[in-house]
């Protein structure tokens, strides 16, 4: 059966890693005749200088049709000055939120290679495996009601509602106990029961779906918690699931543990594992068009593709070794370099990658 992926390449420095990313598809696609039709297609600034609108009707309808999604970044100073609504970044909201993407999966993965660029010490994070699991389509950023009101008194108010319903719960807490159950077997769930009810219901649930999951040991911590001992000692940690804020907030900082932007991929699942998989890093305008920029987190963005959405998990180690193998040649883009290694350009690292899959 023929799988389709929609690539859409995106502002800055979109363009340039998506390339290299193709090319490991299609290098790919022909070694393991995998069947996959490659579809491209406009999104963010590129879209709205063309259509007025950061997520034309088309691009929408090619992203239901597909059964994967492979995005470059969206976004940069041209743009910045246009009305919200038509801003490149909503053009991912709506992405997420039409194709009801509500799993985040953010693996925060510290090859050995490059313990040296985290800011932690390196016996700390050498290593660092770990997986974060993110609600992404409900809670505190979706409650209704939210705004600005204005007092009796005349002061101004602002509110949001952060609201879980229970099945809402279930479908991540499901999504992050059967990865746990792909990795280590070990899940902690991070709420703030002791002061949000929501949060306790959070926890009551994670619970309740434990005893599906016997193989999985399960724990839970607060969030302030979590925060602390992901900076002290994150190789604790195998998966962690977690709702959309705190989620937003700890998956960030589990990402600069690792020290290296350019090298972190990640999933945006629905139900039927369908996925947008994109790098958890923007669109880079500062280094955009000048082959600087470090294509890997597009290309392990592929292997989570391989993965979670097409099945083939073999494939998906293939990309993972080879990458590591990049980094054993002492190849480095200039996000990751350290004295002593060999600074290339995209294209190199692309062609590096190439060349070990041949
Ligand atoms: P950014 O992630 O684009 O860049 C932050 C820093 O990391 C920059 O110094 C950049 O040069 C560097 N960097 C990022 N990716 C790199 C790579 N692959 N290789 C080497 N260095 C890399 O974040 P920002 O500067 O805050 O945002 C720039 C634009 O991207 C904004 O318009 C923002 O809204 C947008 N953005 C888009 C996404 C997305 O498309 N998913 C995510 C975050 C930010």
């Amino acid at each position: 059966m023929k799988n389709k992926i929609l690539i859409l390449a995106g502002d800055g420095i979109g363009p340039e890693i998506v390339t290299e990313a193709v090319k490991v598809l299609d290098c790919l696609n022909t070694k393991h005749r995998l069947n996959l039709e490659l579809n491209h297609a406009l999104i963010g600034g590129a879209a709205y200088d063309q259509f007025q609108t950061p997520l034309p009707t088309s691009t929408l309808e090619a992203a239901r049709d597909a059964d994967a999604i492979l995005l470059g970044a969206v976004g940069g100073p041209k743009w910045e000055s246009l009305d919200i609504s038509v801003r490149p970044e909503k053009a991912l909201l709506g992405l997420r939120s039409e194709l009801a993407l509500f799993a985040n999966l953010r693996p925060a993965i510290l090859y050995p290679q490059l313990a040296d660029v985290s800011s932690l010490k390196p016996e700390i994070v050498a290593g660092l495996d770990l997986l974060i699991v993110r609600e992404l389509t409900g809670g505190i950023y979706f409650g209704q009601p939210r705004g600005i009101r204005i007092l009796a008194n005349g002061e101004r108010e602002g509110y949001n509602t952060y609201v879980y319903s229970e099945s809402e719960i279930r479908r991540i807490g499901r999504i992050a106990f059967e990865s746990a159950r792909k990795r280590d077997g070990r899940l902690c769930s991070v709420d703030k029961a002791n002061v949000l009810e929501v949060t306790g219901l959070w926890r009551e649930v994670m619970d309740e779906l434990s005893k599906d999951y016997p193989d999985v040991e399960l724990s839970h911590l607060y969030v302030d918690n979590a925060a602390m001992q992901l900076i002290r000692a994150p190789k604790q940690f195998d998966v962690m699931v977690t709702g959309n804020m705190f989620g937003d907030i700890l998956s960030d900082a589990a990402a600069m543990l690792t020290g290296s932007i350019g090298m972190l991929p990640s999933a945006s699942l629905d139900q039927a594992g369908k996925g947008m998989y994109e790098p958890i890093h923007g669109s880079a305008p500062d280094i955009a068009g000048k082959n600087i920029a470090n294509p890997l987190a597009t290309i392990l963005s592929l292997a989570m593709m391989m993965r979670y959405s097409l099945d083939l998990p073999e494939v998906a180690d293939e990309i993972d070794l080879a990458v590591g193998r990049l980094l054993d040649q002492n190849l480095r883009t200039e996000d990751i370099y350290s004295a002593g290694c060999n600074c290339v350009s995209t294209q190199q690292m692309g062609a590096a990658l190439i060349k070990e899959l041949h």
